[in-house]
């Protein structure tokens, strides 16, 4: 592993909060100023292909980084755009009742208007 890669790896991991590619290439400058803004991008696909953080697309921003947990939901304020994970386990059974299946993994984001912008 790169010194690069692990330091974006360390800036995702500490951060509960899920930043954008600008925000984790801004913290990364500020810790090591040689990084090249590409070498950021570049880092956080092979990251993201080899399963060690997962992207969130949201409909009307960019993209958000995220440690790679076990399967957790989000809670996404239209106002502000905070996104916080919730857990959802116990909704677990049911998709498995309604697919018949075992579930691989899924994605749900719940949107909603946070305290602050209520
Ligand atoms: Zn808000
Ligand atoms: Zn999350």
């Amino acid at each position: 592993m790169t010194r690069q890669r692990a330091l974006i790896a360390k800036i995702i991991h500490s951060s509960p909060c899920h930043m954008t590619a600008s925000e984790i290439y801004a913290q990364a400058r500020r810790e090591l100023p040689s990084v090249a803004r590409g070498t950021v991008y570049r880092n956080l696909k092979l990251m993201e292909d080899a399963g060690e953080i997962a992207r969130l697309e949201l409909p009307d921003g960019p993209d958000r980084y995220d440690r790679a947990t076990a399967p957790h939901g989000h809670l996404y304020c239209v106002g502000c755009g905070a996104l916080r994970d919730i857990p959802v386990a116990a909704l677990e059974p049911r998709l498995e009742a309604a697919v018949g299946a075992p579930v691989l993994g899924y994605q749900l984001t719940v949107y909603y208007r946070c305290p602050a912008c209520r």
